[in-house]
């Protein structure tokens, strides 16, 4: 099945028709997303602690919890926030995130769970001409209790406190490959999630349209 078929699926079985008037929420996230937050970490990492872990060794999402100290994480990530010194995850971003930021039938936020940095993240943002989205915002309580309808995040934890009205794609990596719940579905980019939501509204809408 692909993605826009699972995600079509979803909106019909929620009752669910997108509209300009009643726009699909969408929450973006920052780090593993958006943002090559590891392609930083690993070296700056392994150079202070003389290891030489690479991205495939980060094979669950609660490595850095269990491998090696989440203080030493979240310092070394917060210092390549301040020095604005990561990368973009993929390429076209701009032009990914504006496909829904620009159409009306989408309300978008990009919304990160990590708190301290938002004016560096903002930075970020707009250094990399990533600016078609509604707002921005730095939260610390799970993303699941806000009001948004479909999460493009890499978590595969968050799938499990989703309720019936929200659903999820998971940015895939090593971390996460073993997501499971049937409010999830994986993507091997933003590009492609953001491609898949837009066919699967279209596609809602026309099997609507047809039925009345
Ligand atoms: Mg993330």
């Amino acid at each position: 099945m692909t993605i826009a078929t699972v995600i079509s699926e979803y909106l019909s079985d929620t009752d669910r028709v997108v509209t300009p008037d009643e726009p699909l929420r969408i929450a973006l996230d920052m780090e593993s997303v958006l943002v090559d937050t590891f392609g930083y970490f690993l070296p700056v990492y392994n150079n202070e602690f003389g290891t030489e872990y690479e991205r495939h060794d980060i094979d669950n999402w609660h490595w850095v919890r269990t491998e090696i100290e989440m203080h030493d994480f979240n310092r070394i990530v917060n210092e390549g926030w301040r020095d604005c010194a990561f990368d973009p995850a993929e390429d076209a971003l701009p032009e990914t995130v504006s496909i829904i930021g620009d159409d009306p039938r989408f309300h978008i936020d990009v919304v990160t769970a990590r708190t301290g940095v938002d004016s560096e993240m903002l930075s970020w943002l707009s250094k990399h001409e990533i600016t078609e989205f509604n707002n921005f915002h730095s939260v610390d309580v799970s993303k699941a209790t806000l009001d948004y309808e479909l999460f493009i995040d890499d978590n595969p934890t968050l799938v499990q406190d989703l309720s019936e009205s929200q659903f999820q794609i998971v940015i895939a990596g090593p971390h996460n490959l073993d997501v499971n719940g049937h409010r999830a579905v994986l993507s091997p980019s933003v590009r492609t999630a953001v491609d898949s939501v837009v066919e699967a509204v279209e596609r809602r809408t026309q099997t609507q349209q047809e039925s009345v």
